[in-house]
């Protein structure tokens, strides 16, 4: 806990963390530690420094969600999967940075500032920068952690933490980890609580797992599953822990390869490392097939759709009443509601919000909101048209390319970019279905590439067997 604590302060110019719980993690740690002296039986996590996310509530402990609006919001109870963690004593290091309510793809646009990825300090990367004659002072062109759970993707590599929950709605747990060579897990919608997550999307929401290996996400994995009274979409039958065996045989595995993530922006590094996860696989006696995703192409606008549709009505608790900022004018209820608004969420909140207005206004709502469900369907029928023809996982990258400098990150219109990152990671949140990031190697540049497997839904197990038998 104590080396944890001293590396958060080392690496506190990274921004990874917006609260550090140290009283709490200290207080955690005596107790565990208590536990142990008395030979007491301990928990899978006892004594395990663990961060989470800014945007699960945690009792006590403030939940801002990077936001003005929950600026200094302290809530009087804990999500359900912080719950379990430290029902299994996990040490509470701090919360996490983020984007503005987890909306974005960079960790770049929350009201702390952007999270900077540990792997800007590397020798590796630092040299070939250097030889690539970019002269520069030690801190300038740092690059991104990727988005939106950025600060537990840094936090679990700058190794100040063991396991961090994100949250993954549209890949914001995949997306980070690739970037930071770490392993992001986003399980099977419905198989981990989502009660105490500030919601984004409600219907494509899920805790998500960052860990340093796939073993510690299993470990992590079976102690959130599981049906939870307060969250009705949880499943009902019972979760076993999630035990990865030390030797798999691939031989009998059917791999898919769908071609439409095969895209013009994908960066021809990442490309080549996804040829040669594919030729392992085959060289190991697994079937490697090309499969298709006919709808893949509409998976950014219908996600944009839906979401900014669900965005627009959860952010209508946000009024200045109940819960965070309230404006200081008070000449009437309604100038007070705006007010609050305009000045709790930032542009790319306030934006979504006036999109998904857009959608649901009786004339449009047919005409957008209906059909991007409809096409929703369409793309979730795509897998499971795949997974009933043989296949067992899907391989594809994670990212269209390695992380990038912040100031590159932010010269073209960054939400059109942010857009773009998530072309392999959001059809799989409105299928529903599991899928992991495995860091696979480093890029010429020295920088972690990850590569993603996408499992049947519920098959959370089987998927994390192949991903650990890969990493
Ligand atoms: N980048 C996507 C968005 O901004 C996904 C975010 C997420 O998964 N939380 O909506």
């Amino acid at each position: 806990c104590q080396r944890c604590l001293s590396l958060i302060k080392k690496t506190k110019f990274l921004n990874a963390y917006i609260t550090v719980s140290e009283e709490v993690a200290l207080k955690q740690a005596e107790e565990a530690e208590k536990r142990y002296k008395k030979g007491h039986s301990l928990g899978d996590l006892d004594g395990i420094p663990i961060a989470v996310k800014d945007n699960f509530s945690t009792s006590g402990i403030e939940t801002t969600c990077a936001s003005n609006m929950l600026k200094g919001y302290v809530p009087p109870y804990n999500a359900t999967v912080v719950q379990k963690l430290l029902d299994q004593g996990a040490l509470l290091m701090g919360k996490t940075n983020l984007d503005e309510f987890a909306m974005g793809s960079g960790s770049t646009d929350g009201i702390f500032g952007p999270v900077k990825n540990p792997w800007s300090y590397s020798k590796q990367y630092r040299e070939k920068r250097k030889q690539n004659s970019h002269s520069e002072n030690e801190d300038s062109n740092w690059l991104i952690t990727g988005g939106s759970s950025g600060g537990s993707a840094a936090a679990v590599s700058a190794f100040t933490c063991f396991a961090a929950l994100g949250s993954d709605t549209g890949g914001s747990t995949r997306n980070p980890a690739a970037h930071c060579g770490v392993v992001g897990l986003k399980p099977s919608y419905g198989l981990v609580s989502r009660h105490g997550l500030i919601p984004l999307v409600n219907s494509m929401d899920v805790p998500g797992i960052l860990t340093r290996c796939v073993d510690d996400a299993a470990t992590v994995l079976g102690i959130l599953a599981g049906h939870d009274s307060k969250d009705s979409t949880t499943i009902q039958d019972p979760v076993r822990p999630f035990t990865l065996p030390s030797l798999t045989d691939v031989s009998k595995l059917c791999i898919g390869i769908p071609k439409e993530y095969l895209t013009p922006e994908l960066s021809s590094e990442v490309h080549s490392l996804w040829s040669k996860a594919a030729n392992l696989f085959e060289s190991e006696g697994a079937k490697v097939i090309e499969v298709s995703l006919p709808h893949t192409s509409y998976s950014i606008v219908c996600y944009h759709v839906l979401c900014t549709s669900e965005v627009a009505s959860n952010m209508a608790r946000f009024d200045g009443l109940e819960y965070g900022h309230r404006c200081d004018s008070n000449v009437s209820t309604e100038a007070m509601y705006a007010a609050t608004r305009r000045e709790g969420f930032n542009d790319v909140v306030r934006g979504r919000i006036l999109s998904g207005n857009f959608f649901l206004l009786k004339e449009n709502y047919e005409n957008y909101f209906v059909k991007a469900q409809k096409v929703r369907r369409l793309i979730a029928n795509d897998f499971v048209n795949v997974f009933n023809s043989g296949v067992d996982v899907l391989l594809t990258p994670t990212t269209l390319s390695e992380a990038v400098p912040y100031t590159e990150f932010i010269k073209e219109d960054n939400r059109t970019r942010s857009a773009q990152d998530d072309i392999f990671t959001q059809a799989v949140n409105m299928a529903g279905l599991p899928a992991v990031s495995v860091p696979m190697a480093l890029s010429t540049q020295g920088l972690p590439i990850g590569l993603q497997f996408i499992g049947r839904a519920f098959c959370d197990q089987q998927l994390l067997t192949v991903a650990k038998w890969f990493e």
